[in-house]
């Protein structure tokens, strides 16, 4: 087998499922959670060599994952955690929670990061989604990243290198990142702890937290909400097979229990299909469905 003997967890015929947020998909042949950069270079190195495609996943927090299973290694990284604080900066590895960092930053007293206290990802998804909430994004944190490069090597990029826009990142299905370095501002703790109080309390008061769901499904048009538009057009608790547009609110789809991928993209398409008729506006998705396109792959 391409993983025999490499560090780590590996595991055959693993369910999607419990790779996502969204608790939907077939079985990964291999999953493998590297612990070290060098266990994630390793990965890539045999997968290489072995001619197998590798996805790329963090906390599965904005993907929806093929019904057919993904073929080849399903790669989660949220076993590189480590981290090192210096002052108002962090180190830290691209698999730690998000949220987590967020809330540890607070503690401290440490301004920056009081947006993402309740999203659900990695610190390398946030960073290749440019994750952002509340008028805050992880862009204007970063100094810079480690990333695992197409060719194997190991190369910092400084925040100067990376364009950063709307949930959008240049590094974006380029390399894998392991690392990335954040710097914060100095706050009164008290009151970042309390601001992020207020922002979950808000998203639990706006989203359906209590089922499972991938955040936005689409991205905003500019100057409007997908989640108004949706809404508007009548689809509020509408549903195909296990997947309904949620009545708390419309830009989340979620999953009722046994949901496929199959009925999530027929969902998305129909509302795609009449914002457009009904407003003239294309709706984008924010999600990524990994396995629709073999691209996505690293081979
Ligand atoms: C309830 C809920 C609320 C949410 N609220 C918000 C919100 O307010 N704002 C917001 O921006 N998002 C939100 N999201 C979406 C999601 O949490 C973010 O996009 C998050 O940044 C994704 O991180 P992840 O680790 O889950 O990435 P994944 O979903 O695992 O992956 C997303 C993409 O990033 C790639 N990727 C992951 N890790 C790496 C890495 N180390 N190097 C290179 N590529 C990588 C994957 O291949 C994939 O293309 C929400 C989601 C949920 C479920």
């Amino acid at each position: 087998m391409v993983l025999d003997g490499i560090p780590g967890r590996v595991e055959k015929n693993y369910p999607l499922k419990q790779l996502t947020t969204w608790k939907i998909g077939g079985t990964a042949e291999l999953a493998y959670w590297p612990r070290t950069l060098r266990d994630l270079r390793a990965a890539r190195q045999r997968a290489a060599a072995a001619k197998v495609p590798v996805w790329l996943v963090g906390k599965g927090s904005n993907l929806l994952l093929p019904d057919e299973g993904l073929p080849g290694i399903t790669l989660v990284t949220t076993q590189m955690r480590s981290i090192h604080w210096e002052d108002c900066t962090v180190r830290v590895e691209a698999g730690y929670p998000l949220a987590r960092l967020a809330q540890e930053a607070g503690e401290r007293g440490w301004s920056g990061l009081e947006f993402a206290r309740g999203i659900p990802g990695s610190v390398g998804g946030a960073v290749i989604m440019n994750a952002g909430a509340h008028g805050g994004e992880i862009a204007s944190l970063l100094e810079r990243v480690s990333a695992l490069t197409p060719d194997g090597t190991i190369r910092t990029f400084e925040r100067r290198e990376i364009e950063f826009g709307y949930r959008s990142c240049s590094l974006r299905g380029k390399v894998w990142i392991a690392e990335a370095c954040l710097r914060f501002f100095p706050g009164d703790r008290a009151k970042i702890l309390h601001t992020m109080q207020e922002n979950l309390k808000r998203r639990s008061l706006n989203q359906p937290l209590e089922v499972p769901n991938a955040g936005s499904v689409f991205r905003n048009p500019p100057g409007d909400s997908a989640g108004r538009l949706i809404e508007a057009a009548g689809w509020k608790g509408k549903s195909i097979g296990g997947a309904q547009v949620s009545d708390k609110h419309a830009n989340f789809i979620i999953n009722t229990g046994e949901a496929k991928a199959s009925d999530v993209l027929a969902l998305i398409a129909e509302i795609q299909k009449d914002v457009q008729q009904k407003y003239g506006l294309a709706l984008q998705t924010e999600i990524e469905y990994l396995g629709g396109n073999e691209n996505q792959a690293t081979k």
